[in-house]
């Protein structure tokens, strides 16, 4: 077994990490920026490093300064959780090449999935079932990207290679704008990503987000433990997830799992994993892949019994997956309501001191949170604050359990969205299920028309 880790990020995951560490007995050092010393996995931790400043620049993201603190901790392993190095193939590299475990996918893997067209070509050849696209970049001549653009059909999408959060992607409703919009993206792209590499792709008018997790051990074994539906968006950030996604049937499930248990072992994936599709009309069709843990991972653990922190764990020990396809049984609903320090109105971010804190609790109640009484709140990160996970014997439990552990939760001192929250698992669409990833922004408006019109 592994016997010391480096939790490489903050907040509610690496109290998640450190929770998974200690329960298989390994030592943990946390790295933390100068305003991040009061985290509560910094005090939690066996030993901790303070690595910078607090722009991410200088901390989370400064690769040097975290395989240092690796050195300096005699630590074997590095888990990076999601968002800053996660799905950095450089810095998976570096770990490796300075002796440590990366605890994720090979670096070559996360390279190819951070390349959209290589990770759409490479899937496709999987046999993952892909949006009708360009199958490659766009190149500069007009006449070949209008008759791509014609044999797809309107409306299409244009995407940047290299994008990454919701950024880099234009919608083309007709022959007229397809030339411009083109040129804006690959212009855009270069500036935000270093690399002006686009593709096209169909724009599916109304789908659902449904991503299907997965665990593979680089040793022959992977496994799926079925679906999340993603859906309930706002600027293509998720605000709620649950799984399983209604209206999935068995079928479907085994059908999609098994394509993506096969597209891992043909890249020899390992560790946790997630692919993500759209879901439309029955079918679905696969957008990228997200080669970390994910925030939403908890609903997936409610409702399968597994510890996906302790399972990538495990792998990055070398050893084989235990788990077998038919161990995987799902049981009930989960949902999960992500808890954001931000006005639940204007979704501004709203840092500052918690000055009261009252979690909830009772049977198939989860809080994954690293807040407490007397924690500020710092404004150099992402807002979310944590995360209210519940679990029910069906949907339907599982969404009173969410409204009464949304009413029994009190952070006071800086606003959230707990409010939003509330609207959303009291709203007639989401109660009844399966809403398309617009629903959330067409409600948000529809509410905003309906306040201006009072006043
Ligand atoms: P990112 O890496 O930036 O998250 P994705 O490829 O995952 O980019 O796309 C992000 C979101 O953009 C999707 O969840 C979906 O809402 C929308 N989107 C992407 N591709 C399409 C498409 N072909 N049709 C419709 N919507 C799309």
């Amino acid at each position: 077994m592994l016997e010391k880790v480096v939790i490489a990020n903050r907040g509610e995951i690496a109290l998640r990490i450190l929770r998974a560490c200690h329960t298989l007995g390994i030592r943990t050092v946390a790295v933390h920026s100068t305003v991040d010393r009061n985290l509560k996995h910094v005090a939690m931790a066996d030993e901790s490093v303070c690595i910078g400043p607090a722009p991410s620049a200088d901390s989370y993201l400064n690769m040097p300064a975290i395989i240092a603190a690796a050195e300096v901790t005699d630590a074997q392993a590095i888990h990076p959780g999601y968002g800053f190095l996660s799905e950095n193939a450089d810095f998976a590299e570096r770990v490796e090449q300075s002796g440590f475990i990366f605890i994720g996918p090979k670096p070559d893997t996360i390279r190819l999935m951070g390349d959209k067209v290589e990770a759409i070509r490479a899937m496709k050849a999987a046999g993952v079932p892909c949006v009708p696209g360009s199958g490659g970049p766009l190149g500069n001549d007009a006449a070949t990207n209008i008759k791509i653009a014609r044999e797809i059909g309107y409306p299409v999408i244009i995407k940047a290679a290299g994008g990454g959060g919701g950024r880099g992607m234009r919608v083309v409703h007709s022959e007229a704008a397809l030339i411009n919009a083109i040129a804006t993206t690959k212009a855009e792209a270069k500036a935000a990503f270093g690399n002006d590499m686009v593709y096209m792709e169909k724009f599916l008018e109304n789908p659902r987000h449904v991503e299907i997790q997965v665990l593979a051990d680089g040793q022959g074994n992977a496994i799926h433990l079925g679906e999340r539906d993603c859906s309930m968006q706002r600027r293509h950030q998720k605000v709620v997830e649950e799984a399983p996604a209604p209206g999935i049937t068995p079928e479907l499930r085994e059908q999609i799992g098994k394509v993506c248990v096969e597209a891992c072992l043909r890249i020899g994936y390992r560790g946790a994993g997630t692919f993500e599709f759209l879901y439309q009309d029955g079918r679905f069709y696969f957008i990228e892949m997200n080669t970390r843990i994910q925030v939403e991972h908890p609903v997936t653990e409610m409702v399968t019994g597994i510890d996906l922190v302790r399972e990538q764990l495990l792998i990055a020990a070398g050893h084989k997956l235990s788990i077998r396809q038919s161990d995987v049984v799902l049981r009930g609903h989960a949902i999960e309501c992500r808890i954001n320090a931000e006005d639940p109105d204007t979704f501004f971010p709203c840092p500052g001191l918690i000055q009261h804190f009252h979690a909830p609790g009772g049977p198939g109640v989860r809080v994954d949170s690293h807040i407490y009484e007397g924690y500020r709140v710092p404004p150099n990160y992402d807002s979310m604050i944590g995360k209210l996970i519940v679990h029910g014997a069906d949907r339907a439990q599982a969404l009173a359990r969410m409204r009464v552990a949304l009413s029994e939760m009190v952070i006071d001192g800086i606003k959230t969205n707990i409010p939003l929250q509330q609207r959303i698992m009291a709203d007639g669409g989401f109660c009844q299920g399966g809403q398309n990833i617009h629903y959330l922004e067409k409600r948000l408006a529809e509410r905003k028309e309906k306040a201006l019109s009072i006043l």
